[in-house]
């Protein structure tokens, strides 16, 4: 069982972020850990935790005694496999020494930072709190603190960058030694003031081929540094993959408390997700009642839990292994979507072996158009629904 725990506060919103996080609502932060506290206490787990990650949101806003509280409760809830992965997401800005003692000293020993780009006209154009100089800064103070598996976000795709800025600020990146790269291509969300802009002509993003260019270039530059590619847009040196996020790809259960924070247990064939209600005043609500009834459940069917199993086996490279589709639900993968699979394979998209198919090179650059194709051949009637 994987435990998420999410903490929505951050200084300032940035401009293209549309996930539940909200600026100026620190009053709150004591109510809301004793409010994550309660839900725990009604999300009983009597298996081990294989990997904990405190997501934002900023978790590297939370003073140091309530982030203590927070994680000793946790830890007095649960049980947490020693030495198992504990991931905090940390922005550069928020970062201080305490936070990072009060972390590493209940448990906390891998963190994710963002630095998103090297150029200050960009993190500008993001409305990131932070300089360069901030993200070399908090990179020092968390090895100091013993954090010996770091991972930075960054994004490319972002209105004014050109390849070689990508190229800059992969480089200054590789220059803290990180373990781990998220690389991730901007989408403009829907009422994001970034996407406003765009669609005012205010900014414009970087065309198709650039944009390819700047995957590419991701793929080969980090190759040649050691990094190994185990998904889209996640690469690791060996042995640092993140063991929680591969636990999502693969559908592992999970637990998820915070405001927004879903959680998913498998029954026997379909499977159950609960959803918190995103806002955080109405999250304390819903502790502070008990009313659980608040959670928004929805069951998942087998038909959209085996196109789930596909495209999320689809993004890492190891692909997805025909063997385990089939025992985890009842059914072939060729059953189901043979013809179209080999369709791909013919065209160079994807590739077959031992069991396992996967996207090729060419196939991550059209994952969606793969996608849709596939899933309008999984919604046919399959004889076991
Ligand atoms: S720091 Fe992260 S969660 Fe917070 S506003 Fe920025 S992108 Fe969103």
């Amino acid at each position: 069982m994987e435990l998420y725990v999410h903490i929505p506060y951050c200084r300032q919103k940035c401009r293209y972020c549309d996930f539940a996080s909200y600026a100026g609502r620190e009053a709150t932060m004591a109510r809301y850990v004793e409010a994550v506290l309660s839900e725990a206490a009604s999300l009983p787990c009597d298996t081990w935790l294989t990997t904990a990650f405190l997501g934002g949101g900023t978790p590297s806003l939370l003073p140091p005694a309530l982030l203590e509280r927070l994680l000793q409760g946790l830890q007095a809830q649960y049980s947490f496999t020693p030495g198992m992965e504990f991931t905090s997401e940390a922005n550069p800005g928020t970062l201080t020494e305490d936070w990072l003692r009060a972390a590493t000293g209940s448990g906390v020993n891998r963190l994710s930072m963002g630095m998103q780009a090297f150029q200050p006209e960009l993190l500008r154009t993001l409305g990131r709190i932070h300089t360069h100089d901030q993200v070399v800064d908090s990179v020092r103070m968390a090895r100091r603190a013993g954090i010996g598996n770091l991972s930075l976000d960054l994004m490319f795709g972002l209105p004014g960058q050109t390849p070689a800025m990508w190229r800059e600020t992969l480089y200054a990146a590789l220059a803290l030694e990180p373990q781990h790269l998220s690389c991730y291509g901007l989408i403009p969300e829907e009422g994001t003031p970034l996407k406003i802009d765009l669609d005012a002509g205010r900014l414009s993003l970087p065309d198709e081929d650039d944009e390819r260019r700047m995957y590419d270039d991701t793929l080969d530059i980090l190759a040649r540094h050691g990094f190994v590619q185990y998904e889209i847009s996640n690469f690791a040196l060996p042995g640092y993959a993140c063991q929680h996020n591969i636990g999502y790809w693969r559908q592992a259960p999970y637990i998820g408390l915070g405001a927004s924070a879903a959680s998913m247990q498998p029954r026997e064939r379909d499977e159950l997700r609960t959803s918190n209600p995103p806002d955080i005043m109405a999250y304390i609500d819903m502790t502070e009642r008990a009313d659980w009834a608040q959670r928004e459940q929805t069951t998942v069917s087998a038909k959209d839990a085996r196109f789930e199993t596909l495209m999320l086996g689809l993004r890492m490279t190891e692909g997805v292994c025909e063997s385990a589709f089939e025992q985890m639900h009842g059914v072939a993968l060729q059953m189901l979507c043979g013809k179209v699979l080999h369709g791909f394979k013919a065209r160079g998209l994807l590739d077959h072996q031992d069991g396992w198919w996967r996207l090729t090179r060419r196939g991550m650059d059209v994952q969606n158009a793969i996608l849709v194709e596939l899933l309008e051949e999984m919604e046919k009637d399959c004889p076991d629904d």
